[in-house]
């Protein structure tokens, strides 16, 4: 069994006590162990905050792209060792190893690509100048500068590639230092993703650090200027939010947490959107097993459809095939751990109890290509229920597999609006039609309601990647039960990591302060 590897202080660290074990979901043998004791936390600030903020704040944006673009190709160049580790410790396809890791690839060239709008500059000026005299002597503008700390980034079981390098990609681009803590039940690509990366000696020394396993004392040595970017679930999020330490230093605290995502059908719908309806949600409930932050848990549809929804629903669930992705027939793998199966299946037994099941059995199954009574294998479940108000917990529990609940709503924009809105707070709504109308309509009561609006219709149907993918291009993040967080979205995703600063002047200083930011 392998022994993973924390990477600080510019060297790999390997504990010898408090492991946990890391086993394959899809058969249940151990694969690896993990631990972080003997870890001097302090020390890893420290080196964060001095060899490695130095050594990025001495680069341009640019350069920083450039490596950006190094460990994007150096990650594609091993892609199918990574692919193989993803299915042994997360149970993937082959597909799902890659909407992690060529996902995270592609979060790290989208970056690189990014950093040429930036340019040859290591601050950046924001907005115009403004006089503050009425003669002009005085001016005030802005610049963005990075933060002189750490970053933090704690991920969760379900992203070990993307999750680093979304995260990873922004904080090194706007000049700070990353420490990386990935989940620890599915630390082994991480691990690997992070070994590959060190051994092509690209970054500066500090600039990246791994901890496999606990954070021992970490976050609460977290200062003024360090930034905390979480994600996982609303509850840990809780707990770190009402953690003294980090409010004291008032410690820069991003969150992307649980999200009871929906999709809606417009009564305009025509065929071409309605099977594209069909497609992106059956997609949803399914890859990864239903364990995305932005999987569809929530469907909405008009009266007059919900049979026709019900039975295409429920003939592509059908079609899917659950077991060990070692087994080529397999569309479907297990959930992570037996830690998420319990979880699920304690989940689907509370919506169990406000919705009908339609489709799914709703307890474990057996697995093709795994030993009988091994793997934490559930297959697709669809629930109806028929009065969205008096169904709590289909709009307050997420359930972090492929499950998912059909209902009603009357057909007005209004009232999808209403029903999506019992959800608490999004990461992504998708809304179907064709009426443009009836779309703009929604925008105007429910767009809200998530960081994210995907609109599919006919014109889209050979295009649409489904509401699931996120891109860097775009906002990632939602108000309420989903963290309030902001991520990726070009700019957005580094304002994390940079402090805006009021620079107040006379003329020649200001144009010299903004000739630093522009040169
Ligand atoms: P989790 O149990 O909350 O754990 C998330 C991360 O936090 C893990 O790395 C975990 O480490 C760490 N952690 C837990 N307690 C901690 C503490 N007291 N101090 C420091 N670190 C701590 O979540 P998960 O089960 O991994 O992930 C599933 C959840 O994440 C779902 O709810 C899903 O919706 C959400 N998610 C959200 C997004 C998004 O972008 N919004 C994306 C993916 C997933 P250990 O593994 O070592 O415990």
């Amino acid at each position: 069994m392998k022994t993973l590897r924390s990477y600080v202080l510019g060297e790999w660290h390997e504990a010898d006590s408090g492991f946990v074990t890391l086993v394959d979901p899809s058969t249940e043998e151990p694969v690896a162990r993990a631990s972080s004791r003997g870890i001097d936390f302090a020390a890893v600030l420290d080196h964060a905050r001095g060899p490695g903020c130095d050594g990025l704040r001495s680069l341009t944006f640019a350069q920083r792209g450039a490596l950006l673009k190094e460990m994007s190709r150096v990650l594609k160049d091993r892609r199918d060792e990574l692919f193989e580790i993803s299915r042994i410790n997360s149970g993937t396809t082959a597909a799902d190893a890659s909407f992690d890791i060529d996902g995270a690839g592609g979060a790290l060239a989208w970056y690189a690509n990014f950093s040429r709008t930036l340019g040859d500059r290591g601050i950046l000026a924001e907005g115009e100048a403004s006089a503050l005299s009425k003669d002009g002597s005085f001016q005030a503008g802005h610049v963005l500068v990075p933060r002189p700390g750490a970053a933090v980034l704690i991920n969760a079981f379900n992203f070990p590639a993307w999750g680093f390098a979304e995260k990873a990609a922004c904080a090194l681009l706007a000049g700070m230092p990353v420490i990386v803590k990935p989940a620890t039940a599915t630390a082994m690509l991480a691990e690997r993703f992070i070994e590959i990366i060190i051994g092509a000696k690209l970054l500066p020394e500090g600039a990246l650090q791994m901890v496999c396993g606990s954070t021992g004392d970490l976050l609460d040595r977290l200062g003024a200027h360090d930034v905390l970017a979480f994600t996982g679930s609303a509850a840990t999020a809780r707990t770190l939010r009402d953690s003294p330490s980090l409010a004291h230093a008032n410690t820069r605290f991003n969150v992307e947490a649980d999200s009871l995502n929906a999709a809606v059908l417009a009564p305009s719908a025509s065929d071409a959107t309605f099977d594209l309806f069909i497609r992106d949600v059956v997609r949803e409930i399914t890859q990864k097993t239903g364990q995305k932050c932005t999987a569809v848990r929530r469907i909405f549809v008009p009266p007059d459809r919900l049979g026709a929804v019900q039975d295409a629903l429920a003939a592509r669930l059908a079609a899917v095939v659950t077991g060990n992705p070692a087994e080529p027939s397999v569309t479907m793998g297990p959930l992570a751990t037996r830690g998420q199966l319990e979880d699920a299946l304690d989940g689907l037994r509370a919506l169990g109890g406000v919705a009908r099941r339609v489709h799914g059995t709703g307890v474990r199954a057996d697995g093709r290509g795994s030993p009988a009574g091994k793997g934490f294998f559930v297959e697709p479940v669809l629930f109806r229920a028929d009065d969205p108000r008096a169904a709590g917990p289909v709009h307050e529990r997420e359930v972090f597999g492929p499950a998912a609940t059909l209902m009603r709503y009357d057909g007005t924009a209004a009232n999808a609006a209403q029903f999506v809105g019992l959800g608490g707070g999004m990461l992504v709504t998708s809304v179907y039609g064709d009426d443009t109308a009836w779309t703009r309509d929604y925008v105007v009561h429910g767009a809200a309601h998530a960081g994210r609006l995907y609109i599919g219709s006919a014109e889209a149907a050979g295009s649409a990647p489904g509401s699931g993918a996120v891109f860097p291009h775009t906002q990632h993040g939602g108000p309420g039960r989903a963290g309030g967080g902001a991520e990726l979205g070009g700019l957005v995703g580094l304002r994390l990591y940079l402090q805006r600063v009021a620079i107040q002047a006379a003329p020649p200083m200001l144009a010299a302060a903004h000739g630093d930011a522009n040169g």
